[in-house]
């Protein structure tokens, strides 16, 4: 039998330094390109721009820079922004099942500063216009320079160099930038389709990449319609409505018994009603896609990817057009206290309580050929 390793030198047990663990819990908040570019639109959505322009300087291996048109930051709040915890959207724990804004644990900024050659933040209020502050921010998330500059009301924030102080995950994103570049674009394509495309509010959200020694040239544009119908034209083309229909549904799921147990409320034993909106291929052959490449999935309106439920939507549709797949833009309407953001630090995982019952009711209730809803007579009716 071998030894097992000896930990440290002297094999005793020490805390680790507070850097080290700062860049270990920051390596889960930002786990790559993609979080990192959703982290800065996200603070940006929660400032209420009504513009947003996300520019990659050679697939954001150089840098990734966003600027809106929102709030911008107020002088006092400038020491806090990137350190740890520091959040203008939370303060108690309580609020976190009632949370609508994107952020709320205050860990972006202070994460992409240890993961990053140090960020640069340009910032103006409606007071300050048309002079703004730039901020240089060190590792720890601490002002490094502070000067002035010329700037309409909003706010800039240039992560330069992402993954520099990890040198083997740095090496992994530049060998697979092109992949990870690809689902950072699909991740922006999510919050073009409804974040960005909500009724009462539409953002226009611009994406450019810019190569090394290459030519800056657009990635994704939408032109600030509220609408999701209008978002995919500006994404795809007008031909991408073609053979698409709303999707509208409104069903019922039981409350899992494991979460009744769990819950102390007492009155959670009552069905909660579920809404999905959206867009959906229609149900006929060749109305639909060669691949599941255009399946977008919201719960109150944040991107997320639910593995489980995206396979039953593809069931229940190739139940009726056996071959293909359809172009999905799904989004979950459900009561914060059925389902919890908080579960991984990158807000990606959400965790919806009743899941299984959630699929079981979303199979059978309105989509079932002997069962069908009216809303969804009216849509396969319209092939
Ligand atoms: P969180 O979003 O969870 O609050 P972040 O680390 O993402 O934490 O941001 C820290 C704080 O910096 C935010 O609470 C907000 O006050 C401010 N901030 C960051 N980005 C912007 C922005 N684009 N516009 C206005 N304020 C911002
Ligand atoms: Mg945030």
């Amino acid at each position: 039998m071998s030894q097992s390793p000896q930990i440290g030198s002297s094999g005793a047990i020490k805390p680790i330094d507070t850097q080290s663990i700062h860049r270990i819990t920051s390596g889960q908040v930002v786990v790559d390109l993609q979080t990192a570019v959703k982290e800065l639109v996200e603070n940006s959505l929660d400032a209420q721009a009504k513009s947003i322009e996300v520019r990659f300087h050679n697939y954001g291996l150089k840098s990734i820079e966003v600027i809106d048109n929102g709030s911008g930051i107020k002088a006092d709040d400038y020491d806090g922004i990137a350190l740890k915890h520091y959040t203008s959207k939370l303060t108690s724990f309580e609020d976190l099942s009632t949370v609508l804004t994107f952020g709320f644990r205050g860990e972006a900024l202070s994460s992409l500063c240890a993961l990053s050659n140090g960020i640069s933040v340009v910032t103006a209020t409606a007071a300050e216009t048309p002079k703004g502050t730039v901020l240089e921010m060190d590792r720890n998330g601490k002002i490094q320079s502070k000067g002035k500059t010329a700037r309409t009301r909003g706010t800039t924030i240039i992560i330069k160099e992402l993954f520099k102080p990890l040198p083997v995950r740095r090496k992994e994103l530049e060998r697979n930038v092109k992949r990870e570049f690809g689902k950072a674009l699909n991740l922006l394509y999510a919050y073009a389709l409804v974040p960005c495309a909500k009724a009462d509010k539409g953002i226009r959200l611009t994406v450019t990449n810019q190569p090394d020694g290459g030519r800056k040239t657009l990635q994704l544009k939408t032109d600030g319609s509220p609408s999701t119908r209008a978002s995919v034209t500006a994404l795809w083309g007008p031909k991408a409505l073609d053979n698409v229909v709303e999707l509208d549904l409104t069903f019922q799921m039981e409350t899992e018994k494991a979460v009744l147990r769990r819950q102390s409320t007492g009155d959670g034993d009552s069905p909660t009603t579920i809404c999905v909106r959206g867009l959906i291929s229609k149900f006929s052959p060749s109305c639909g896609r060669a691949t599941t490449d255009r399946q977008f999935f919201f719960i109150n309106g944040r991107p997320f990817s639910p593995p489980k439920i995206q396979k039953a939507f593809n069931e229940v549709y190739r139940s009726f057009n056996a071959n293909q797949s359809p172009f999905i833009v799904a989004d979950f309407v459900i009561p914060t206290h059925t389902c919890d953001i908080n579960v991984s630090p990158d807000k990606r995982t959400i965790f919806l309580h009743s899941e299984a019952n959630l699929i079981q009711a979303l199979k059978v209730c309105p989509w079932n050929r002997h069962h069908v809803s009216l809303k969804l007579l009216i849509a396969l009716c319209s092939f």
